[in-house]
């Protein structure tokens, strides 16, 4: 199995090593990541220059392939699936994202545009993200990636999940044990726009454009959003923007996997 592994953070971030190293021995893992932090980069693609690439070597975690691309997140996928992975590409995971990614906010989010290039490409796609930008517990998330990606891996005989697959997923920044449940949820509204700070340097006017803007609505049971402020673990099944049902009965059987690795539920 070719495994890729991807986000928006950028080469040396923590969640996506921790994320590979979760992954390794349930395929060949590929790393091809930004070479910085593209978060907020949504599904952009470099277009206007061309996109330099550099292996990392030695990799940070022994036998895993690791390139740095000059580029964003969507470009690392596109290059990943076009040149650099040898063999088709069975699965894709961007993250671990240091900051949640819920709701509409997932249109400007780097680890959804990446995993958007899996989604393109007929590539079973995964974006995962933890509910914090510091103090961030990866554990709980890496093993919620390694059992959907177990589950992805074993269905590819056909039995259930839609083709293709695009899954957002969001935890909140706890312990595995302080996780009582895994929702298969859709998408809520905003949650943040941005604030804008004026500065000046005395002869020019510069702005720091903030993405921390908390509109904090009412949500619905049921949305990601309401899955996160109660704690749980939230699987959205993005494809549904595009037609399917994130009620379907084939997505059960991904919460049932990590609800058993994190032996709750
Ligand atoms: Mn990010």
């Amino acid at each position: 199995m070719n495994i890729l592994v991807t986000n928006d953070d950028g080469i040396n971030a923590q969640g996506l090593w921790t994320l590979a190293r979760a992954l390794q021995d349930l395929g060949a893992v590929t790393v091809v990541a930004p070479d910085r932090d593209q978060s907020g980069i949504g599904a952009a693609l470099t277009l206007q220059a061309v996109v330099r690439t550099r292996d990392v070597d030695p990799p940070p975690v022994k036998g895993i392939r690791a390139i740095a691309v000059e580029g964003t997140p969507a470009d690392c996928v596109i290059l990943a699936a076009e040149t650099l992975v040898s063999g088709p590409i069975d699965l894709v995971v961007s993250g671990i994202n240091q900051g949640s990614n819920l709701g509409l906010d997932i249109l400007v989010s780097g680890t959804v545009g990446a995993a958007l290039q899996g989604y393109f490409r007929m590539v079973p796609s995964i974006a995962i993200s933890v509910a914090s930008l510091t103090n961030v517990q990866f554990d709980a998330a890496a093993r919620t990636a390694r059992a959907m990606a177990q589950t992805l891996l074993n269905s590819t005989s056909g039995n259930g999940f839609p083709t293709p697959l695009l899954l957002n997923v969001n935890l909140p920044n706890v312990a595995p044990d302080c996780i009582k449940q895994v929702d298969i949820t859709r998408l809520g509204p905003r949650q943040f726009l941005e604030n804008v700070e004026r500065g000046t340097n005395g002869r020019a006017t510069h702005y720091w454009i903030k993405h921390n803007k908390n509109i904090n609505p009412a949500v619905a049971e049921g949305t990601d959003i309401w899955a996160l402020r109660n704690n749980h673990i939230s699987i959205t099944p993005l494809n549904g923007l595009f037609g399917a049902d994130e009620s379907a009965s084939e997505f059960q059987a991904l919460a049932d996997a990590v609800a058993s690795e994190l032996g709750i539920g």
